[in-house]
């Protein structure tokens, strides 16, 4: 069963997921603001072979993000919408919330990397509000 679907500004590229998420987060680091190009990123980590994809994407890949570790940063080919971030032997994927059909799906209940946010940028106040990343 379809659970979500999205797809980029063009419509090139289209996906499915077939699962509930496992977290739904907002990241406020400084690299998803620049791949964002806005203030942070708003995304859905879900198990990678739940996700049905259609449409050619693009990669950048970050040697060590945040994390430290490769990121994947996958983008429409056509238009550039970022669709998903992953990273090798995780087996999740995170798709960029602005990109759902019905964003109404979308509830976050963790903000990352809060110290890194622009000043004028308010924090919800129904997630849990971490300085960095998971400890
Ligand atoms: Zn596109
Ligand atoms: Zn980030």
């Amino acid at each position: 069963m379809t659970h979500y679907t999205g797809g980029c500004l063009c419509g090139a590229v289209r996906y499915s997921i077939d699962a509930e998420p496992i977290r739904q987060l907002l990241c406020n680091c400084v690299d998803c603001q620049k791949q964002t190009g806005t203030a942070f990123l708003s995304g859905l980590q879900v198990p990678s072979e739940a996700v049905s994809i259609i449409g050619a994407m693009s990669t950048f890949t970050m040697p060590g993000g945040q994390s430290g570790e490769p990121m994947h940063r996958r983008f429409c080919s056509k238009c550039g919408s970022p669709i998903l971030i992953e990273k090798d032997g995780t087996g999740r994927r995170l798709i960029m919330a602005g990109t759902l059909d019905d964003k109404s799906q979308f509830k976050p209940t963790v903000s990352l990397f809060c110290e890194q946010a622009p000043s004028w940028v308010v924090m919800p106040t129904d997630t849990e509000n971490l300085p960095r990343y998971y400890t």
